[in-house]
């Protein structure tokens, strides 16, 4: 299977209305070279042109290049949560890298939330963003009591984020949050939106401050060091070459088609969300959810403002069958299994929602970039001077990316060292997580299948 973006992806909700910039070209053809090459076209290369345009006006000349439409990767295909996690992956961070660094990840994702409302608010930017409450739900005693244990280190322990953390128990779970054999429950602040209308809306912001040349259907083929230069990069694309002083690897689930040291370190992913409508009135839900029937099987669901849900996981369906997900790039189908899972979804989980006829209206599938240790990889990429890597979201990118372009673009334009660009430092790429982080993408299938380690 080629590790390049599949030439015809399943359409989302989020996309099946065309936008303006879906096939956007700047100029016909490709400039000769460009200060900043971005190779892909979803939410990293949009917040961070948006960043780097803030905060250097004037400095430089941008070229994204995207392989397919605007915004056709994971950020159109998401299921428009952003949640910030203020005590669950980031506890397991501080168990095995210090209670600073689990803190400092939950904090900054708690702070990318406030940070991305304030620019939606400010810029007035039409996604249909709802700030909400997450609402994570456990379905047997003992994972509530297990999982609660460890927010409640967490909390002791000091930690900023987790301090508005509520819990809720086995008493109250199932009415408060409206999930049938719901045996406890976790909330706290996060939001739901429309993602493409978002990154959208920073393309076309972007394209009117000038300065960037955006190139949709134009696939980088591979980059290689300029020969008459030291310090450039040559990319080349299906539609000629192009030469960089720096260039931005934003291409994600797809990283390893052009830096082979990725292979196994960036792992794409196949996963599935769909859209479920209903003809009759359903009881408004008010939070977003994660449905966690176990550690490695979750579904998380928003409300849209027009009663509509997005829900995405269905892990159950197909995560034993590890070819249907792992190392696989094919968006081009819907996982078969999936469908009979979310038929009837709303009336299994939902408290009143028995009789509405909710019923799946599109379901797609899209390739998450999953980073080996579980962490995403920013910064400049080791021995590869000029050339910087923002990807690897684990599917958790949206309560990240926004503020860790504001750190990126301090690193592009004007070399900050990773240490001063205020980000969480277990995210920063080095040559020794290239080498030596365990595959904890494969350990945790092991463990749920139970399957013999090769
Ligand atoms: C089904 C699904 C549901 C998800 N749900 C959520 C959610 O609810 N909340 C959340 O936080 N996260 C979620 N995620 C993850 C989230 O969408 C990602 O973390 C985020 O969108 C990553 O943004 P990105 O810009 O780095 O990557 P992408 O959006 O994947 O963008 C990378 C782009 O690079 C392009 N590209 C790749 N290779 C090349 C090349 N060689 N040349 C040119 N272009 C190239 C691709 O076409 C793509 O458009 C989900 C992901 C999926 C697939």
């Amino acid at each position: 299977m080629t590790s390049f973006p599949h030439p015809n992806g399943t359409v989302s909700f989020w996309r099946r209305e065309s936008q303006e910039l879906d096939n956007f070209r700047s100029t016909p053809d490709l400039p000769d070279e460009s200060d900043i090459v971005i190779i892909g076209g979803g939410y990293s290369a949009a917040a961070l042109v948006t960043h780097i345009q803030k905060k250097y006006p004037h400095q430089t000349s941008i070229l994204v290049l995207e392989a397919r439409q605007l915004c056709s990767g994971a950020s159109g295909r998401n299921g428009g949560h952003v949640k910030p996690d203020p005590y669950l992956h980031a506890s397991e961070i501080a168990a095995q890298y210090g209670l600073a660094a689990g803190a400092e990840v939950a904090d900054f994702e708690v702070a990318n939330l406030n940070a991305a409302k304030e620019y939606i608010e400010r810029e007035g930017i039409d996604c249909d963003f709802v700030a909400t409450r997450a609402c994570d739900v456990h379905f047997t005693s003992s994972q509530d009591t297990r999982i609660k244990k460890r927010l409640r280190d967490f909390k002791a322990a000091g930690v900023a984020a987790a301090q508005a953390v509520s819990e809720v128990g086995e008493d109250d779970a199932e009415i408060v949050s409206g999930v049938k054999g719901a045996k406890g429950c976790i909330s706290y602040n996060a939001a739901h939106l429309w993602p493409y209308k978002l990154i959208h809306h920073m393309f076309t912001m972007a394209l009117k401050h000038g300065g960037l040349n955006l190139q949709t259907s134009t696939c980088a083929t591979s980059v290689f060091p300029a020969t008459d230069s030291e310090s450039s990069w040559m990319i080349q694309t299906n539609r000629g070459p192009v030469k960089a002083s720096k260039v931005i690897i934003a291409s994600n689930a797809y990283t390893l088609a052009l830096l082979p040291e990725y292979r196994e370190q960036i792992i794409p992913y196949r996963a599935v969300s769909c859209h479920i409508t209903t003809p009759s009135p359903a009881p408004p839900l008010v939070n977003t959810y994660a449905l966690r029937f176990k550690d490695w099987d979750f579904d998380y669901l928003i409300p849209r403002p027009d009663c509509s849900i997005v829900v995405g996981g269905a892990r159950s369906a197909y995560f034993r069958k590890k070819d249907a997900w792992y190392n696989n790039t094919d968006d081009s189908e819907v996982i078969e299994e999936t469908r009979k899972y979310f038929d009837g979804y709303m009336q299994r989980h939902f408290r009143g929602w028995e009789n509405s006829g909710a019923k799946v209206s599109e379901i797609w599938t899209g390739i998450m970039g999953y980073s080996r240790d579980k962490l995403p990889r920013l910064g400049p990429v080791p021995g590869k001077r000029g050339m910087f890597i923002m990807a690897g979201w684990t599917g958790h990118g949206m309560p990240q990316i926004y503020l860790a372009a504001k750190g990126m673009a301090d690193m592009v334009v004007k070399d900050v060292p990773y240490y001063e660009a205020g980000l969480p430092r277990v995210f920063e790429e080095t040559a020794s997580r290239l080498q030596n982080a365990p595959n904890n993408v494969l350990e945790s299938w092991y463990q749920a299948t139970q399957s013999p380690r090769l």
